[in-house]
């Protein structure tokens, strides 16, 4: 069995299905279920036996640890964390109780099971910790894109939380032994994605017939990835990473913000017309830009590629594609995540969800 903490959530829940459609082994999935975690993102998987689910807080070490003891996981993929840039500027407490603390409480949970487990289990135990380049800051419109070695910068809160939990988990390397492998990678997009989150949000408020609200002037630049590509990365660093090294992910698409936002309502003029047959774009409204926003983030996937034989299947144009026929096809799963809590949120951002 492997656990997988944040698996209701974006890229957690992808993974699961990635899991059990190419393992045999079972999942346990550790969810606190905060607005971002969502079972129905599960539910095609729930009544599969080697599926199991437990709420639990990662910050709740004697739980996590009840659980490692009844379970015997052989690896603890951890993606859970708040993870919204903009949230963690209007509220970076939560940040640093899921991201830091919660990482600590994680790791020395794990160090205890991992310390009683005999030689053999020992060996093959993996703590592999799913991470982001926004700990690397902001990049200029030619400097190179982030290593594994480039020195870590991070600009918001969100970056930051992520950035200490990195050093944590490599600390509980040198310090203690514990076999941990780190993953960095870029934007990612794809189904079950929770719409505050640019590619969402826009499919959504387009279809909504509300105005699309684009940062600034749209120029700042991303990497993107198409999410069950990264869930191909995990899966091959956990099976051949070297302990304690680090891997940068990425999709060598780099693109601007506003040439994603023309792209999407481009795609949706063919997949699903406006009724008069003007095009999505009109709905673009700029609105004012995110304090501090880093302008380009590139990630350099060389490592992965040339030590892990990893590289990315789909292109942006693949993936995009998939991604809004999966939203078209997926009304009720939006309808239900942009009620509530979310719907209050975005409506305070950007004047209705
Ligand atoms: P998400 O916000 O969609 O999901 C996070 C999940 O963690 C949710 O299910 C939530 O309920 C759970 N969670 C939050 N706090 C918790 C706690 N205290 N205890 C237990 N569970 C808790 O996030 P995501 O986009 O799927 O990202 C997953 C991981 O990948 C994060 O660590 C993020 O930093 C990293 N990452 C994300 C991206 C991206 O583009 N989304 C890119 C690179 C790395």
């Amino acid at each position: 069995m492997i656990f997988i903490t944040g698996g209701a959530g974006f890229i957690g829940a992808n993974f699961v299905h990635h899991w059990l459609g190419q393992s045999d082994e079972s999942v346990l999935v550790l969810d606190a279920l905060t607005y971002a975690g969502n079972l129905e993102s599960l539910a095609s998987v729930a009544s599969n036996p080697r599926y199991h689910f437990s709420q639990v807080d990662i910050c709740d070490g004697p739980a996590v640890s009840a659980l490692l003891k009844q379970h015997s996981p052989h690896a603890i993929l951890h993606f859970a964390a708040e993870s919204h840039v903009d949230r963690s500027i209007h509220g970076p407490g939560d940040f640093i109780r899921t991201n830091v603390q919660g990482t600590f409480e994680l790791l020395e949970a794990a160090r205890a099971y991992w310390n009683e487990l005999p030689a053999p289990e020992k060996a093959a135990f993996r703590f592999l910790h799913v991470s982001t380049d926004e700990v690397y800051g902001s990049l200029g419109p030619s400097d190179p894109a982030f290593t594994e070695t480039t020195p870590y910068a991070p600009n918001s809160p969100y970056s930051a939380s992520k950035a200490a939990s990195d050093h944590l988990v490599r600390a509980w390397h040198h310090s203690y032994g514990l076999p941990v492998l780190t993953t960095n990678c870029s934007n990612n997009y794809g189904p079950y994605q929770f719409p505050e989150k640019l590619i969402p949000l826009m499919i959504h408020n387009a279809l909504a017939g509300k105005p699309l609200p684009v940062y600034g002037d749209g120029q700042n630049v991303r990497d993107w990835l198409y999410v069950q590509d990264h869930c191909r990365a995990i899966a091959r660093v956990l099976e051949a990473g070297v302990l304690g090294e680090t891997y940068n992910v990425g999709g060598h698409n780099e693109v601007k913000n506003l040439d994603v936002v023309h792209t999407l309502c481009d795609l949706l003029d063919q997949l699903r017309p406006r009724t008069d047959g003007s095009s999505y774009r009109a709905q673009i409204t700029f609105v004012t830009d995110r304090p501090g926003h880093d302008r380009r983030y590139a990630i350099d996937a060389g490592k992965i590629k040339r030590e892990l034989g990893w590289t990315p299947q789909e292109t942006f144009a693949t993936g995009l594609r998939r991604t809004v026929q999966w939203y078209l096809d997926h009304p009720d799963w939006v309808a239900h995540v942009t009620s509530g809590e979310y719907r209050n949120w975005v409506g305070k951002q950007y004047g209705g969800a």
